[in-house]
């Protein structure tokens, strides 16, 4: 019998945290459904970044290089970036945890969206640290409603451009008044895992920004435009004695063998880069534009997906999931963000696209 005065019993606030549900993918009775409910790279990975995994398997018996060494330097490379200041993690997700363990401490904070993304708020509980959202009315995170959630216990406010799960972005002008608005000991974290996507000229990445900033992190991954979300590999460049407290806790082997290599080979595929953001590039305004003809609201988007809102009251995002679902196709609901009438939907390949007009068009008529 167990007792409950004397079970092992988690942390304060451990259990207050929502289990993450992942996008679907299976449909019962479905051989092969159309994955779209992750953000996937519909091009799948590059062929580089195959024959680098396939090539790895001769090392699988040897740790990883713990310093990710050729990673590193091929990143700061590419991106023109000091070495020494890049924070390797096995994805993104590890970069935001990293962070959080370094510099939270219990009773602290993080500040970000109402539709912030959901890992940057995980790790912060399990520091027993508090979120605070600042709302999002436009689907889209707000400076001055971001600074109004800073309080003297904000340890670090994070902001994705562009935003998953609402596609919304913040102009580089934007960026720059947060950081210059966050007083100095508050680190800021600008997620651009979706970067590749964005057309907008007022957007700007943040990396020269963070250059100059003794405060600012921002991170990359290679689960989107790279297509390797399996492999789990991301970075975040960093302040020097931030990457520097970083690695005090990282654990030594935090990024596989395959995961490295595979990332290393991806980055030198332009090929492969180029073709995945002229599909997303490509399809996310047909997408888009057709959908808005059957009468649903879709959000102007910056990334590798649209979210469509339903609500004309009559046809419910529910049923709307429902309908996909049955004729194989999985989107994600986004219901863990509190938007309980919107659907999630990863720009696919040209048939998967045109799978879901169809669909979406026969339920506008149902
Ligand atoms: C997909 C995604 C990431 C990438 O996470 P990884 O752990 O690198 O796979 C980061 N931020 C946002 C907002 C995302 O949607």
């Amino acid at each position: 019998m167990t007792d409950v005065t004397t079970a092992p019993a988690p942390k304060p606030g451990i259990l207050d945290i929502a289990p993450y549900v992942g996008g679907k993918s299976v449909l019962a009775g479905i051989a092969e459904p159309m994955k779209l409910s992750s953000n996937e790279n519909a091009l799948g990975s590059g062929p580089k970044a195959r024959a680098a995994y396939e090539a790895a398997l001769k090392s699988i018996h040897l740790y990883p290089d713990g310093r990710a060494g050729k990673l590193r330097a091929a990143v700061a490379d590419h991106h023109g970036l000091e070495p020494d200041r890049l924070i390797f993690g096995n994805g993104s997700d590890e970069v935001f945890a990293l962070l959080n363990q370094t510099y939270l401490s219990p009773g602290d904070n993080i500040v970000t969206g109402e539709y912030g993304f959901l890992a940057y708020r995980i790790s912060a509980l399990g520091c027993e640290a508090q979120v605070k959202l600042a709302p999002e009315p436009g689907y889209k995170a707000e400076v001055d409603a971001l600074l109004a959630q800073v309080d003297e216990r904000t340890k670090i406010v994070y902001v994705s451009n562009p935003s998953n799960p609402t596609g919304s972005y913040n102009s580089g002008e934007e960026i720059r008044r947060l950081h210059e608005a966050l007083p100095p000991h508050i680190l800021l974290v600008v997620d651009e895992a979706y970067a590749e996507f964005v057309v907008e000229s007022d957007w700007e990445t943040a990396l020269p920004l963070a250059r100059e900033a003794a405060n600012i992190i921002v991170t990359r991954t290679f689960s989107k435009i790279h297509g390797l979300g399996g492999l789990r590999v991301g970075f975040g460049y960093a302040p020097l004695a931030v990457a520097e407290a970083v690695d005090r806790i990282r654990l030594p082997f935090n990024v596989s063998v395959p995961g490295l290599d595979a990332a290393t080979a991806a980055i030198a595929d332009e090929a492969h880069q180029t073709a995945s953001r002229e599909l997303v590039q490509t399809w996310r305004p047909r997408l888009t534009q057709a959908i808005r003809g059957f009468g649903f609201e879709v959000l102007p988007s910056a990334g590798n997906f649209i979210l469509v809102l339903f609500r004309d009251g009559k046809r419910t995002a529910a049923a709307a999931n429902d309908y996909l679902n049955s004729k194989g196709i999985i989107v994600r609901a986004v219901g863990g963000y509190g938007i309980h009438d919107g659907l999630r939907i990863t720009v696919g390949t040209e048939d998967q696209n045109r799978a879901v007009i169809d669909a979406l068009s026969e339920f506008a008529a149902t």
